[in-house]
């Protein structure tokens, strides 16, 4: 029998990452982690939201076999106007702090450029203040807003819509992945240094339906994902040495 008592323990997790379903309950593939970034409710009012997250979304939770961890998002303002109606649901709720899980240090927070007055806005220098309580050690963390350059494109106004200084915050800290959503059309899977950015959003433009949850397998040690969940293609090494990309060049 192989000894393998000397190795170092790999935590290895496969990770579904999911945004702004916008009412849409779609079924999850199997994963270890469901990481949701926000945009939740069909609805917008915060007795029309409770009634949904009441009758669809907690019964949603409660089917799911893998952890579930999630933040807020511009459409959910229940969690910002109400928090204390927010019903007790079968996941991990992070609102500008972080727990550890499986061996990964997880953050979230929902805040977003201001955009009209949804929930969540917010200006740059009150961002930049949140996201100075990110720690230096946080592995994955769980955004609504894309950071500024990354899967934040606007189609509507042909501009970059992210915060700037959660892009300095993310280079700063190089967790390993990233999730966010928020710009639909931003869906896609991008690099800022060594950390993988996720843009999981799963309606277009038009809030229909459009695209795949996004899967992923991380090592912990390796910082790796190593399988395209695009194609199933192998992610390959990039000659810089953390980088890996698809080996038919989906979406990267
Ligand atoms: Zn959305
Ligand atoms: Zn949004």
């Amino acid at each position: 029998m192989e000894d393998t008592s000397g190795e170092e323990e790999i935590c290895i997790m496969k990770i579904c990452c999911l945004s702004d379903i916008h009412g849409f309950l779609p079924k999850i593939p199997e994963c270890d982690l469901l990481i949701l970034a926000g945009d939740y409710t069909p609805t917008s009012g915060v007795r029309k939201e409770l009634a949904w997250f009441n009758k669809f979304f907690a019964p949603w939770l409660e089917e799911q076999t893998a952890k579930v961890i999630g933040v807020a998002g511009n459409h959910d303002s229940l969690f910002e106007k109400a928090p204390e109606l927010v019903p007790q649901m079968n996941w991990t709720y992070l609102q500008d702090n972080g727990i550890t899980w499986n061996g990964f240090n997880i953050w979230g927070s929902p805040w977003q450029p201001r955009f009209w007055d949804w929930a969540f806005n917010a200006d740059e220098k009150f961002m930049e203040h949140k996201w100075s309580l990110i720690p230096e050690d946080t592995d994955i963390l769980i955004l609504h807003g894309p950071p500024h350059g990354y899967g934040d494109f606007s189609i509507y106004g042909e501009e970059h819509t992210g915060s700037p200084s959660l892009t300095k915050r993310i280079e700063e800290i190089k967790p390993q992945l990233v999730v966010a959503g928020h710009i639909h059309s931003g869906y896609g899977i991008y690099h800022i240094g060594e950390t993988i950015m996720v843009n999981a959003s799963y309606v277009d433009e038009q809030y229909l339906a459009a695209n795949e949850p996004v899967v992923l397998t991380i090592n912990k040690r390796d910082k790796l994902a190593s399988v395209c969940q695009f194609c199933g293609s192998p992610l390959i090494q990039t000659d810089g040495g953390s980088l890996f990309i698809c080996s038919q060049g989906c979406l990267i």
